[in-house]
């Protein structure tokens, strides 16, 4: 959970950024309306079967879409049958707070243990901004195995990166930031901690964080960014990872800075 002093001016971007309290409310789910799907599970409170089948369709183009950015060729193994993801939705934000616990601002959850999402229907921006993040999240988790070895702001801007709107809304902070000379410098992502900084200073750390995963995306291609990813998990430093990843195509990090800021500028 990050930020509670975030004014609701920021509520857009952080809305979705805490991801790992885990709930675990979800027990008596046998008395839940149950959507079966080929990759997803859709559990509804109050059964809705139209909002549930679009649940499900939602969250399986979200899927495609997620791996496609990755350069996955195949579907995804192991997201089938009982591998299938959860998606539980609560009749209200009151309902889904009270089982997870989760502050006013937050829109969603993903628990990789439980390979499980948590929403509520009410939610406005849940098909457009928090399930294609979730999704996101649960995808980059069990592709980093040990996931705390990951740069949490990896996995937030990565996750922010594949929403379909709130993604690209972000993007004036950032270069706005990178005009003024106000971000963070790439290597400094992993040591800053974002709750300590100003709700303004706190954006751009974010819009900066999906800025970089939507570069490396869009220049490289996925395969490097799952190399990237590989590497961080195994327990190697930021700087040695994007060395190994993306070898031969930056000298060093002031070079790959110097092109992610001219991306930045192109947008
Ligand atoms: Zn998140």
């Amino acid at each position: 959970l990050m930020q509670h002093f975030l004014s609701r001016l920021s509520l857009s971007v952080v809305l979705l950024l805490a991801s790992w309290p885990s709930f675990s409310a979800h027990a008596a789910e046998a008395l839940w309306a149950k959507y079966d799907g080929d990759h997803f599970i859709v559990f509804l409170k109050v059964p809705d079967d139209a909002f549930a089948k679009r649940a499900h369709d939602e969250a399986e183009a979200a899927l495609s879409h997620i791996l496609q950015n990755l350069s996955y060729t195949k579907p995804k193994k192991g997201w089938q049958k009982s591998g299938r993801a959860k998606i539980y939705l609560y009749e209200s934000q009151a309902a889904f707070q009270t089982a997870g616990g989760s502050p006013s601002w937050a829109a969603g959850h993903a628990n990789y243990e439980t390979k499980s999402i948590a929403s509520f229907v009410t939610s406005q921006s849940f098909f457009d901004t928090t399930l294609p993040h979730e999704v996101a999240h649960l995808v980059l988790f069990e592709l980093t195995v040990n996931f705390w070895n990951v740069p949490r702001w990896m996995h937030e801007g990565f996750a922010l990166s594949q929403e379909k709107k709130m993604g690209s809304r972000m993007d004036p902070a950032v270069k706005q930031a990178a005009r003024e000379g106000k971000m963070v410098p790439l290597t400094m992502l992993t040591i800053v901690n974002p709750a300590e900084q100003t709700p303004g200073a706190a954006n751009v750390y974010y819009a900066e964080a999906k800025a970089f995963v939507s570069f490396l995306l869009k220049k490289h291609g996925g395969h490097r960014f799952q190399t990237l990813i590989k590497k961080l998990s195994e327990g190697k430093e930021f700087e040695d990872s994007i060395e190994r990843a993306y070898k031969g195509i930056y000298d060093d990090m002031d070079d790959l800075e110097e092109k992610f800021y001219a991306f930045l500028n192109a947008l």
